[in-house]
């Protein structure tokens, strides 16, 4: 844990669906040298000045996110929403669940979320039968309280819901930080509290330049950036069309060093 009684974050994954390189394809960015264009699924994990160990969804890179980051374990985890870029890797905890002593992790999403992992993963969420051999990860789903401030380990945290495609990701404010990604736009009253809380540290979905029908443009994360005003941003969930480089470039030129594009295991404290 960090001297200075800081909250740690850790990018464990910082790019679109496909991860980055993508397969089969050759782009600049795919083939770049550079180790920050090398980006996985999109997660955070973040160990509290309290010593809590809080996992921010489960992608399809779980394992080697963990193992590459050295994490061991996981006191609780936040699922954003169901889309298999952020949660197909659930069975990787399975694990950290054995213990001894055996251990259940607690898993909290907004009632939708919930809905569609128990019918997903209905072996984990909803057994007909005793697990035997190797077992089922042993999880268990808690279903959060939107816009009212909930304390999990201790911790404080104000969940929220906005637009993302068919359905609506869940967002979070953690102290002085906020999680936004796989977001279409962020409603006027999320902005307003954003703002209202004078933010340490925003992360926020930044996938590619032009426009996109299911996630924020580097155009229009910038815009909310300067409504929010955060100290600092990260930007997260880059795709191909977008180096680091580039995206440092773009962040620059508006806001100085204060946003910039996150890379893989890259750490922050705030
Ligand atoms: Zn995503
Ligand atoms: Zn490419
Ligand atoms: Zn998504």
């Amino acid at each position: 844990m960090d001297l200075n009684q800081k909250n740690t974050l850790i990018a464990l994954g910082t790019g679109t669906s496909t991860g980055i390189p993508m397969m089969g394809c050759k782009c600049p960015v795919c083939s770049s040298l550079d180790h920050r264009d090398k980006r996985l699924r999109t997660s955070i994990f973040i160990e509290s000045k309290h010593g809590n160990k809080i996992l921010v969804d489960t992608t399809p890179d779980l394992r080697s996110q963990f193992l590459e980051n050295k994490i061991s374990g996981v006191d609780f985890v936040i699922i954003t929403h169901e889309h298999s870029d952020h949660v197909h890797g659930i069975d990787d905890l399975r694990p950290l669940t054995f213990g001894p002593p055996v251990r259940e992790i607690p898993v909290y999403c907004n009632s939708e979320t919930g809905k569609i992992l128990e019918q997903r993963f209905a072996y984990i969420f909803n057994p007909t039968r005793p697990a035997i051999g190797g077992g089922i990860p042993r999880l268990r789903l808690h279903e959060v309280n939107l816009l009212k401030e909930t304390k999990i380990f201790d911790e404080k945290f104000i969940f929220f819901n906005y637009p993302h495609g068919h359905g609506e990701t869940m967002g979070f404010l953690f102290q002085k930080m906020a999680y936004v990604v796989d977001c279409q736009e962020i409603p006027e009253k999320i902005v307003s509290l954003l703002t209202e809380t004078k933010l340490d540290l925003l992360i926020i979905d930044c996938l590619k330049r032009g426009s996109h029908s299911t996630h924020l443009s580097v155009e229009r994360a910038f815009n909310y950036i300067k409504q929010i005003k955060p100290i600092r941003t990260g930007l997260i969930h880059m795709s191909h069309d977008l180096s680091h480089t580039q995206l440092e470039a773009m962040a620059s030129n508006e806001f100085g060093s204060k946003v910039f594009p996150l890379y893989d295991q890259q750490k922050i404290f705030f």
